[in-house]
């Protein structure tokens, strides 16, 4: 993306965010979060300084060479609503003019409109006046002609106490609430195509994630650790830093191919997951449970199968792709960059661990009886017990950095 900077001016950046629905501490709440999670995405770009201004945040301290990426970045902010990349003047005619002249000059603009706001209505000036007279110097500089209803280009010029913040590059932001506004959640992160978007989802309503994932090494190799390690790196450019918790399931695997009916294999390893999801969920303080579940998918996503398996656990479980079909998952992966990388092959020692008949039909009553030779809650102790955990960053995450949890 190409911005257009004058150099006599410093850049500043104008995030929006939406107010729908902030109300009073709560307001306060969101937007301490909110720029908490700026200042983190823009960490490393040179000495950002965001201040809140009249239901805007203003960003400055980022240098000119620095704000593609910035912004790259800022469009993975969950909450920021819009992005826009200009300047600061004082809020008088003359200045505003100079400076919305500065950022035009030297492009083609085959038509313009200005967008003027003002926060509060002291001003000696109305925003139809800015619009007049900020237009006029446009029109004077470049002979470009005002198109109100659809214009070349936008030249936002926003006033709130005693300044100016004009800008003609706005990008969108990615909606949503800031992460950490909605509890935390332990996602069931397979290294698939799903679990990764269901995780992607949750923080998009503001979850913080902790990313959980097994595997049955040594029977499979660690593909599908290593995947989930690359998946996550993925996520943690919009989550920040992300923890990535590893627990190999082969014991409990074993166990159950052991002692179970073949066609409850599968549903067994399920609950046996979301025993062990729980007990990190407690160690974390997490709220939920987070699988990528959608609704007749695979043989353990018939409906029965579904609570067969919820059955094993009390702790509320979220399965937000549960009404998606898989083309609608693909394309969300796509777009959040994670499809790549999910589709790599991986070895799941399926032909070992898989069961040869499959239970699509269980009912609670016949999974109790499938699992009732087995110890399931000394098991899923002993399999917590194996976990190990790390900090996934995004790759622009500066090393020197200290990971702050909380
Ligand atoms: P995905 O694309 O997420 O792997 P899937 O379509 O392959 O899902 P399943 O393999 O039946 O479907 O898994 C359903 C859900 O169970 C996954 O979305 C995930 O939340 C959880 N799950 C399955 N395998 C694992 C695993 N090895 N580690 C953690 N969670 C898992
Ligand atoms: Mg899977």
């Amino acid at each position: 993306m190409h911005i257009n900077l004058p150099e006599a001016y410093q850049p500043i950046i104008v995030l929006h965010y939406h107010e729908v629905g902030l109300k009073g501490k709560n307001r306060a709440f969101f937007e301490r979060l909110l720029v908490k999670n700026v200042n983190r995405a823009l960490s490393g770009l040179g000495n950002p300084f965001t201040r809140r201004l009249r239901g805007r945040f203003i960003v400055e301290g980022v240098s000119a060479e620095a704000m593609s990426e910035a912004v790259a970045r800022l469009q993975k902010v969950f909450g920021l609503a819009t992005i826009g990349v200009g300047v600061e003047t004082p809020a008088d005619l003359e200045a505003m003019s100079r400076a919305a002249v500065a950022l035009v000059a030297g492009t083609e603009i085959p038509s313009f409109a200005v967008r003027a706001r003002r926060a509060e209505k002291h001003y000696p000036f109305t925003s139809q006046d800015i619009g007049r007279v900020v237009g006029g110097a446009i029109v004077k500089a470049t002979g470009a002609p005002v198109n109100l209803r659809q214009p070349a280009v936008e030249v936002f010029v926003e006033v709130a106490n005693e300044r100016a913040f004009i800008y003609t590059a706005r990008l969108p932001g990615p909606g949503g609430l800031p992460v950490g506004a909605s509890g935390r959640g332990v996602v069931l992160f397979s290294a698939g195509i799903d679990s990764p978007v269901a995780a992607w989802r949750m923080m998009k309503r503001g979850m913080e994630v902790v990313l959980l994932h097994f595997h049955s090494q040594p029977f499979a190799d660690r593909s599908s650790e290593e995947k989930s390690r690359r998946l996550a790196a993925i996520l943690a450019e919009w989550h920040g830093p992300i923890e990535l918790v590893i627990v190999p399931l082969i014991d409990a695997q074993q166990a159950i191919i052991a002692y179970a009916p073949e066609p409850y294999r599968t549903i067994l390893y399920r609950r046996m997951m979301l025993r062990v999801a729980e007990r990190v969920a407690r160690a974390r303080r997490a709220h939920a449970l987070i699988t990528g579940d959608s609704l007749g998918q695979v043989a353990s996503q018939t409906i029965e199968n579904l609570v067969a398996i919820t059955e094993a656990t009390s702790m509320l479980v979220l399965r937000p792709l549960i009404g998606f079909d898989k083309a609608e998952i693909i394309a969300e992966a796509q777009r959040i960059g994670t499809y790549e990388i999910s589709i790599l092959p991986q070895d799941d020692a399926c032909t070992l661990l898989d069961p040869r008949q499959v239970e699509t039909r269980a009912t609670v009553e016949d999974t109790r009886r499938a699992e009732a030779g087995l110890d399931v809650e000394a098991l899923a102790d002993e399999t917590f017990a194996q976990a190990t955990s790390e900090w996934i960053e995004p790759a622009w995450w500066p090393s020197k950095q200290p990971v702050h949890s909380q």
